[in-house]
């Protein structure tokens, strides 16, 4: 199992840094490589769907999985509990497939320590006032939503010495092909 973790593959980014398009257009491509869908507390988006995106459920759901072991890393972000389900991981590490897990800086903490061989992988987008300009042109949160996650993106930018790999989304289909090649590295 040890060698199985090396397909365990941790990105994180700040919001706006354009994780989960870079993922979306990866898996589009490699259909071979395949992502975790997490569990949240949050609401779903426009656009979202159960399953697809998060395993919606209320606080206390996610507390009692928590309880019965079903979740193997989580952390509270911006108000709301986001996890990976054991039941992700396990059954594509047996079999070698490649799994992304797209997280926030606490938990791939958590997964370092979980699976030392993990490849941890951090996204930035070329500049934070870009950043800025992404997280107001998706119109999907509210102004006091985006302050708070700018907020958590300038503590989440200063974390990423923790990782192994760092990405610059300045062009999407450069920055799908450099996280390939870190992926088959
Ligand atoms: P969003 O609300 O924008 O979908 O996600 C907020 C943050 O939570 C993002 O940084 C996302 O990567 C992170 N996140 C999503 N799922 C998980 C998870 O299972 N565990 C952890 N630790 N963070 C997660």
């Amino acid at each position: 199992m040890m060698n199985n973790e090396k397909h365990l593959i941790v990105l994180s980014g700040p919001s706006g840094s354009g994780k989960d398009t870079v993922t979306a257009k990866l898996v589009e491509n490699y259909p071979e490589i395949e992502v975790s869908v997490s569990a949240t507390s949050r609401a779903a988006r426009d656009g979202e769907a159960e399953g697809v995106n998060y395993y919606y459920m209320d606080g206390d759901t996610f507390k009692a999985k928590i309880t019965d072991g079903d979740i193997l890393e989580y952390t509270n972000y911006c108000g709301n509990y986001y996890g990976t389900l054991k039941s992700e991981i396990d059954k594509r590490l047996t079999k070698g497939i490649d799994v992304i897990l797209v997280i926030e800086v606490e938990g791939a903490a958590n997964i370092r320590r979980l699976y030392p061989n993990a490849k941890l992988v951090f996204i930035t987008p070329p500049s934070f006032e870009e950043l800025e300009t992404r997280l107001r042109g998706r119109g999907t949160d509210d102004e006091d939503a985006i302050n708070k996650r700018l907020e958590c993106a300038k503590r989440e930018m200063a974390l990423k010495e923790q990782y192994d790999y760092e990405l610059i989304n300045s062009e999407i289909d450069k920055c799908v092909e450099d996280f390939y090649s870190i992926i088959k590295s």
